[in-house]
């Protein structure tokens, strides 16, 4: 008796797929032969006879199944977690300078003011001693 044989790339003889369920897909090579053809079989198909001889605990497998579409949906959403904390930053960058600008102008619009009320007080004093000389 042959040992079972992993195929891979297509099954070479008819009729190159699971004889349980059409699958040509992860077969393995019985390498018996009926009517029909070549006898193989699937990787699930192998998977639910060995679940049925307890060979395979039908919970673990669920389970570990369940982990990793769990992983996955992490994984994304990590993703665009990451994604969402990078526009955040940028804009919050983008806000930070306005602030920045908007504080410099605020600055020299003070500056301003001072020498406005400075020659104001200029003009206040030279009036004042124009007035005196006219008295
Ligand atoms: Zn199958």
């Amino acid at each position: 008796m042959h040992e079972f044989m992993r195929i891979d790339g297509g099954a070479p003889f008819f009729p190159h797929n699971c004889r349980a369920c059409t699958s040509a897909k992860d077969l393995i090579d019985t390498f018996a032969e009926d009517q029909v053809g070549r006898v193989y079989l699937c990787r699930m198909c192998i998977t639910r006879g060995a679940r049925v001889f307890g060979l395979v605990k039908g919970n673990r497998h669920a389970e570990l199944e369940r982990a990793d579409e769990l992983l996955t949906t992490s994984t994304k959403e990590n993703e665009r977690q990451k994604e969402q904390i990078e526009r955040m930053t940028a804009e919050l960058s983008a806000r930070a300078q306005r602030i920045s600008q908007l504080e410099a102008l605020a600055e020299g619009m003070r500056e301003k003011d001072k020498q406005r009320q400075y020659m104001a007080g200029q003009v206040i004093e030279h009036a004042k001693e124009l007035a005196l000389t006219l008295e």
